[in-house]
């Protein structure tokens, strides 16, 4: 098991990429603390019946200075320490440039980057006092590597992921902390069905049939499902990517050639 007795913080964990992840984890030996936004019970029940006393839930808010200490300090009381975070929770929004409002992109922002620098920093705060190194993914997108016509907030809220991504790894390499992205092409996760929506009423489709496009348009053929992304996931959590930091991987079927 390449994770046995590591403990893992996973945002986003009640849905998509971030709960098949959580259930990857757990299947290699990790103790997980999967915090969400949404409230416990809509997701854990069956996690905790399979994994026991190895699943701690945490209903946090990213955005909110005081959850994310609590998000820490309640892995460290739980679990004694932390090894892996999977920064992975955020949102979407899209709307034409010339719409394009204060409030999304305070809401993406607020989300997406400040909340995902702000538990990057405290998770490293923590593993540095302990002093054993550790991992981090920041989850970014192949919308942080270029932009969309209609997408700006988030493609910018994603490429700064990206950023922060390699400005951590320098800083934390002294303390052998990797820090590491992944960057999705499109998956079918409940994000999409949002994102499918917002593009129907943009460019005037029914409903599905950007779904449907984007997938045909990807080089594998298909758009990936959430187990899609568990292998890189766990690749960049175990120690065989020890040698690997400031790097942003591409899982995305082909969409992106870099
Ligand atoms: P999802 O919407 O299915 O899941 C995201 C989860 O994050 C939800 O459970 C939501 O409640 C949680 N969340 C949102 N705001 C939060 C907050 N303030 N605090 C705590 N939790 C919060 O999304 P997904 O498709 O599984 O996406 C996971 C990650 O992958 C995201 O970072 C997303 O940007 C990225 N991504 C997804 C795709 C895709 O096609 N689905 C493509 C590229 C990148």
């Amino acid at each position: 098991m390449k994770l046995h007795d590591k403990v893992a913080i996973l945002t986003g964990a009640a849905s998509g990429i971030g709960e098949a992840v959580a259930r990857r984890y757990l299947d290699e030996g990790a103790r997980c603390v999967l915090v969400d936004v949404k409230p416990a019970h809509a997701f854990a029940q069956p996690l905790v019946e399979r994994y026991a006393e190895r699943v701690h839930v945490v209903t946090a808010d990213i955005t909110r200075r005081d959850d994310i200490a609590r998000i820490v300090t309640s892995a460290v009381d739980h679990f004694g320490r932390i090894d892996v975070l999977f920064n992975n929770a955020a949102i979407f929004d899209m709307r034409p440039l010339l719409d394009e409002s204060w409030d999304v992109f305070d809401h993406l922002f607020a989300v997406n980057v400040k909340g995902m620098f702000f538990l990057m920093q405290a998770v490293a705060q923590r593993m540095v006092d302990q002093n054993e190194g550790g991992k981090i993914i920041n989850m970014s997108s192949q919308a942080g590597r270029r932009g969309e016509a209609l997408v700006a907030h988030y493609c910018a809220t994603k490429a700064a992921v990206l950023s922060y991504t390699q400005s951590a790894a320098l800083a934390l390499a002294p303390h052998r902390i990797n820090v590491n992205g992944i960057a999705p092409g499109v998956i079918d996760t409940p994000m999409w069905e949002h994102v499918d929506a917002l593009f129907a009423r943009y460019e005037h489709r029914p409903l599905g049939e950007k779904k449907r496009l984007v997938g045909q348009a990807v080089p594998l053929g298909r758009m990936g499902l959430p187990a899609d992304l568990t292998g890189a996931a766990l690749f960049l959590a175990s120690s065989d990517a020890d040698y690997i930091t400031a790097q942003t991987l591409n899982v995305d079927g082909g969409n992106w050639m870099s």
